[in-house]
């Protein structure tokens, strides 16, 4: 399997493949179960959850409307406390900067933070091809990237994997990065974990260059945080001569007491846990203490264009925490793989499409992978309607495929496809407009509902070939109101 996205199908095909594949059905299910219960008892606990999740809506949003203001002050804050601070505009951009600034050291070699943002720009990938090794330490991301997969969930990118493939993965493929797997690993998780445990920490003590995301950065004192539960963020963001962090622009807080509500929230969200093992933060640099060299690369790829969205901005709301995917039906039987994404499930199907336009196949079948039941929404900690953003997106694929900026003014680009779709929506309206039609063709649709077909010619049976098509009424409703309630409120 490649490591990487392109070239993936429409959401469709990949899912209808992913389906059928029962041993994924059956990791993802039970996986999914587990935590969206345990998720549930933790969150449960919270007498004000409802109270803190509005907190948080609320200081996104603010963040979010002054971003310029806290960006600035972020990088003041940064700079002052001996970090760097560049800005990239796409992924082509961060990857050249990060590439440059790895190269700098002199190193070929560096040890990651596990970091969705450097998943999206496909930073290993470029690394690579600039002769420079990159060693992921987050457990899951280890398992992908040592069984050359790709990631399928947010939180547990692995999840589409049970244990007795992570043991067949950790024998065949150790050896070939580094410290092989003890002999006679068997499939119990203190025996896989003690192996993976052997084998990242001849990399952290090697290691001279450290690369990282962060869950968030704190604009008045320039801080990054980041939130794990395995201790291997640690080791990464402290052990290194030199740290390069990768991170969104959205991922500002403006100050410590807002970051306190997200503390509480991401946990209970994301792992169940009350607090989490492991928070990690950093301000600049300190003599003696940890990296001598930080470089912070601020990432936008398609946020700005996202943020000028007034209904599809709410998804730079998102703190990565996996709730969405773990009560989302549609996750559950198709898997991470099959939204062509680092971004799956129902965050993805609002954010990819965002982030890099409605234009490919895969982008725009993306708004359809959902039911739109609204779990998705009752559980997200900064309460995203995602359903909204979902029937948002596909009206722009519908309208207009891609959006593009005029100046301050967001505009929909002429469709080329969806033709046939368009035409009815037109009809639809014109119909809906005028009554006085309306209602002429409402009576000859019951006159002659006996010679109407079942299902529907041309591209359209597809469509009718699953539903039942509703029968025309003898009578339309309009004339039966006034018929029966004496044209109170009927039809005139
Ligand atoms: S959309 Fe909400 S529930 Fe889903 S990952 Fe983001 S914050 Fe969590």
């Amino acid at each position: 399997m490649s490591g990487t996205y392109l070239g993936m199908p429409a959401f469709p095909e990949a899912a209808r493949e992913a389906v059928a594949n029962t041993t994924l059905r059956g990791n993802l299910r039970h996986a999914t179960h587990t935590i969206r219960a345990k998720r549930a008892k933790a969150v449960n606990e919270v007498s004000d959850w409802a109270g803190l999740r509005e907190a948080g809506k609320r200081i996104k949003d603010h963040t979010l409307r002054h971003l310029d203001r806290y960006l600035i002050q972020l990088e003041e804050s940064v700079t002052a406390a001996g970090g760097v601070v560049h800005w990239a505009a796409d992924a082509a951009e961060a990857n050249e900067i990060v590439t440059r600034l790895v190269k700098t050291t002199g190193e070929s070699e560096v040890v990651k933070v596990k970091s969705m943002a450097t998943q999206e720009i496909g930073l290993n990938e470029a690394l690579r091809d600039a002769g420079i090794s990159a060693y992921e330490t987050d457990l899951a991301e280890l398992i992908v990237q040592l069984g050359g997969d790709r990631p399928s969930h947010i939180l547990v990118p692995a999840i589409h994997r049970n244990r007795g493939e992570i043991r067949d993965i950790f024998r065949s493929e150790m050896g070939e990065w580094g410290r092989p797997a003890p002999d006679g690993l068997t499939d119990t998780p203190a025996e896989l974990a003690e192996a993976a445990r052997l084998h990242l920490r001849e990399k952290f003590l090697r290691a001279k260059v450290g690369i990282s995301g962060a869950n968030f950065m704190v604009a008045e004192t320039g801080t990054l945080v980041v939130v794990e539960s395995e201790g291997n963020g640690r080791m990464c963001l402290t052990l290194p001569e030199t740290l390069i962090s990768v991170v969104g622009i959205e991922k500002i807080v403006p100050t410590w007491r807002d970051l306190e509500v997200f503390l509480q929230t991401l946990p209970r969200s994301s792992t169940a846990e009350r607090m989490n093992p492991y928070t990690s933060t950093w301000t600049g640099t300190t003599d003696g203490d940890g990296p001598g060299t930080f470089h912070l690369v601020l990432l936008d790829n398609g946020r700005t264009d996202t943020l000028a969205d007034e209904v599809g901005r709410q998804a730079l709301r998102c703190i990565r925490c996996s709730a969405c995917l773990n009560v989302c039906p549609v996750y559950e039987r198709a898997g991470g793989h099959a939204y062509g994404s680092v971004y799956p499930g129902p965050i993805g199907a609002i954010l990819s499409p965002q982030l890099r336009g409605t234009g490919s196949e895969i982008d725009a079948s993306l708004p359809y992978a959902s039911s739109l039941c609204g779990a998705c929404y009752e559980v997200c900690p900064v309460a995203i309607d995602i359903p909204e953003v979902l029937v948002h997106l596909r009206e722009r694929v519908v309208e207009g495929g891609e959006v593009t900026r005029q100046g301050n003014k967001v505009v929909l680009r002429p469709a080329k496809g969806h033709a046939a779709e368009r035409a009815a929506m037109r009809a639809a309206r014109w119909a809906l407009t005028h009554p006085g039609a309306l209602r002429t063709g409402q009576r000859a649709a019951s006159r002659t509902r006996r010679f109407h077909p079942r299902s529907l010619p041309g591209p359209g049976r597809a469509w009718s070939g699953t539903r039942e098509l509703p029968p025309v009424p003898a009578e339309p409703f309009r004339d039966w109101w006034q018929r029966t309630r004496g044209g109170k409120g009927g039809a005139k």
